[in-house]
């Protein structure tokens, strides 16, 4: 890869990122609707074209070196466009490499445990990305907004005091590090929506009959507690971001943007995890040639002994040309009068 690109992406997403302690308030110290100098969104579609194929090639990586993991969290309020992020994002990387979990309302089995268990149990492998469509930061989100659901948890006296929240924080923080400690890098992105396009949206929901599935009721009743949302966002974001598992804020009302920053923050990371093809022994690779001189012997008459070397030989030939008819045109154009 080269350093260039990966200076250009980390560049990119670096104003996105909530630098470790530092105190966020929301909405002053995110614009919704920033686009970074990308003025057009014909730009910004073509950007995320060729980063989808860099996230493709690097997922290749991760899953043939088998050592690291990633978990990707998306939090957004309503109609924040989680869904079209993962769609489009994962749109080029092969669908065996990616698991994704949705959380919900949590069911009786998985309020029987500690609030952690669920998301716990649905984490990737090592070798794959990994998305939680809302993640385990519902848990200082919606709980917190609505402290009906904290009773829900069944918890003890002594866990659900007025400094729950920290605990939680803290909870939170130990047990990302214990992931990446152990080979799981998390990357965590709150798609940052407007209250007034969230009101476009959610109109949108309802004029367009194949979207008012997409339209709840509760949708609007969450609407209502929009500012108790910013300020739990706010503070989230001030507690839970380290220097092991950072949260970046993402513009939202331009969608093309957002999914734009969540395919650089998620390049970004596997840039940086570097994950390597497995280099194979001599003794395999000695193993390999001969097991090649075999196959070449078997070859039917007329057909070349490797069609595949065969192949890579030729196109290497006819770069070659290319090149020198290029030169030599070059040339001559110099020389004209
Ligand atoms: P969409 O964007 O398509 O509407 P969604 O993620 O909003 O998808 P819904 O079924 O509409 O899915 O909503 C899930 C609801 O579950 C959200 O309101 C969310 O806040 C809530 N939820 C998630 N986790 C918890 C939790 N731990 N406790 C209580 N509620 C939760
Ligand atoms: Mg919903």
């Amino acid at each position: 890869m080269a350093d260039e690109r990966a200076e250009r992406i980390a560049e990119f997403v670096s104003p996105l990122r909530v630098g470790p302690g530092t105190e966020v308030r929301l909405p002053e110290d995110f614009d919704p609707a920033h686009k970074a100098g990308i003025s057009k969104k014909k730009d910004g579609v073509e950007l995320l074209r060729s980063g989808i194929e860099l996230l493709a090639d690097y997922q290749r990586r991760l899953a043939a070196q088998d050592v690291y993991g990633v978990l990707v969290c998306l939090q957004a309020l309503d109609a924040g466009g989680k869904d079209g992020t993962i769609r489009h994002v994962m749109s080029g990387v092969n669908p065996q490499g990616v698991r994704v979990a949705g959380f919900k309302v949590p069911s009786q089995e998985e309020l029987d445990h500690d609030y952690l268990w669920r998301y716990s149990r649905e984490l990737p492998r090592r070798g794959e990305i990994g998305i939680f469509n809302r993640s385990h930061y519902e848990e200082v989100l919606v709980v917190r907004v609505h402290p009906e659901n904290l009773r829900r948890q069944k918890l003890p006296l002594a866990a659900r005091g007025p400094d729950v929240w920290e605990r939680r924080y803290r909870e939170i923080n130990d047990w990302e590090r214990y992931l990446t400690d152990n080979g799981f890098r998390i990357v965590k992105l709150f798609l940052n929506l407007s209250k007034e396009e969230q009101r476009v949206r959610f109109l949108k929901r309802i004029d367009v009959p194949e979207r008012n599935w997409k339209f709840s009721p509760a949708d609007v009743r969450e609407r209502a507690r929009w500012d108790d949302y910013q300020r739990a966002f706010s503070q989230m974001l001030s507690a839970t971001s380290t220097e092991w598992a950072p949260w970046y804020v993402i513009p939202a009302d331009r969608k093309w943007f957002a999914r734009l920053c969540a395919a650089a923050v998620l390049a970004h990371t596997l840039i940086d995890i570097d994950p390597q093809y497995p280099q194979v022994s001599d003794q395999t690779r000695h193993e390999l040639a001969e097991v090649r001189r075999d196959l070449e012997r078997e070859a039917p008459e007329g057909a070349p002994a490797d069609p595949y070397a065969a192949s890579v030989a030729e196109s290497a030939k006819e770069k070659k040309s290319k090149k020198s008819k290029n030169k030599k045109n070059k040339k001559n154009k110099k020389n004209k009068p």
